[in-house]
């Protein structure tokens, strides 16, 4: 992706007409009935949030969900009006800008409820609420016994609406039998309180329990909405997640080789000499390092594709650069495209294999991917936008 007027040394590409499929798909999976809320905390796990957000309404998701009430901002800014959900922990001081900006906050204190209640009422709005129950956790929300005299705090609160009640699970991704055991239990626990909350006369029109992986495993517990987030990129949490859904990968990273050289035997690579050749080795210098959120735990472990063919990292990831040993690539040139997520020939680098070859989930990696690499928005095989972070106002 290199075009004369504004040429691009280390890109992202994300492909909107992925990230369309993975919402049609998921909105087949879950049916008519189930709202989809795709999840785009994170700047939409790295991805970026206003262009993401564009591309899943447009495909048919029904409500976005972020974290933070900045997140909720940005997106209103940008113009995107379907409902939106604050999953994370709001301030009291944050309540004019959740109701002016009609977000939903998640509640867990009567602080906040008061805040919002002033706020709405100064604005002359009620404010839709959803309330956490802390199923098994151990994050956010209120406990089970502490439901039924929350609800009841709230309802007697002027300009407050409970919209909806919404749990978080643990260990939805894992396929153990305890763990099983304990997705199911967090459930029950979930479907208790609610059940306490509407005998007493309450309505609780929107619970949501699923993220992605419950969404393609537990077809039961979709409930009125399911919120997807790595569904939406088109990574699959862990690999006891069933693919009952087709999702297509919408992320990229890649690179120019910007240095080529054929070192003798004995030669030391990068800082602290961890790696040392042992034949004439042809070397590539590979743009892209921990300053552009390329994790240095990638040194003498991760690999990228050069002309279709995985060449191993040497030595340590910099902060603006890494090596690849290319000695097997015979026709490697100055300039060729590294493709270091994504597909290149017929070989292709997943997240889902790097994060397994880190010891994380595969969100976090593309996640810490900095703004410093810019983002190619892809349709149909064209650039439909970039969003590049020193791009504004400069002259090429
Ligand atoms: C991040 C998050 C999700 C989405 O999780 P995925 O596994 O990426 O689908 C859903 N609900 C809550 C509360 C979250 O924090």
């Amino acid at each position: 992706m290199t075009s004369n007027e504004w040429p691009l040394l280390s890109w992202a590409e994300v492909d909107l007409d992925a990230i369309a499929h993975n919402v049609r798909a998921l909105k087949a999976h879950i049916g008519p009935n189930v709202l989809l809320g795709p999840v785009l905390k994170g700047n939409a796990y790295g991805h970026g949030a206003v262009e993401v957000s564009k591309a899943v309404l447009e495909a048919g998701a029904d409500w976005i969900i972020v974290n933070r009430s900045n997140e909720g901002v940005q997106l209103r800014q940008a113009g995107i009006a379907a409902p939106m959900l604050v999953l994370g922990y709001t301030l009291p001081q944050e309540a004019m800008r959740l109701v002016r900006w009609d977000l939903k906050p998640t509640v867990s204190n009567m602080q906040q409820i008061e805040a919002l209640s002033a706020a709405g009422a100064a604005l002359g709005k009620t404010v839709d609420v959803h309330v956490k129950l802390d199923t098994g956790l151990g994050r956010q929300g209120v406990l089970p016994h502490e439901l039924l005299d929350f609800v009841r705090a709230i309802a007697r609160t002027p300009h407050i609406r409970i919209e909806g009640m919404y749990t978080h699970f643990s260990v939805a991704d894992e396929g153990a039998e305890d763990s099983v055991a304990y997705t199911r239990r967090q459930f029950d626990i979930f479907m208790a309180g609610r059940e306490q909350v509407l005998r007493a006369g309450f309505e609780l029109p929107i619970c949501h329990v699923c993220n992605t992986a419950a969404t393609l495993n537990w077809p039961e517990m979709h409930l009125q909405m399911v919120r997807c987030g790595s569904a939406i990129e088109g990574v699959y949490p862990s690999k006891d997640v069933r693919r009952t859904v087709a999702l297509r990968p919408s992320f990229a990273l890649k690179s120019h080789v910007a240095r080529l050289k054929v070192l003798p035997p004995g030669s030391a690579i990068s800082y602290g000499r961890t790696y040392v050749t042992e034949r004439p080795t042809k070397v590539a210098l590979v743009p892209v390092g921990f300053g552009d959120g390329y994790r240095r735990d990638l040194s003498n472990k991760g690999y990228a594709l050069v002309r279709g063919r995985r060449a191993n990292i040497i030595g340590r990831v910099c902060m603006d650069q890494h090596m690849l040993d290319v000695s097997h690539i015979p026709d490697v040139e100055l300039h060729d495209e590294v493709v270091l997520i994504g597909r290149q020939g017929d070989d292709e680098i997943t997240v889902e294999e790097l994060g397994a070859l880190l010891g994380t989930s595969p969100f976090e990696f593309v996640t810490c991917i900095t703004p410093r690499i810019p983002r190619v928005y892809m349709r149909g095989g064209q650039v439909v936008h970039v969003e590049d972070l020193f791009r504004d106002g400069a002259e090429g």
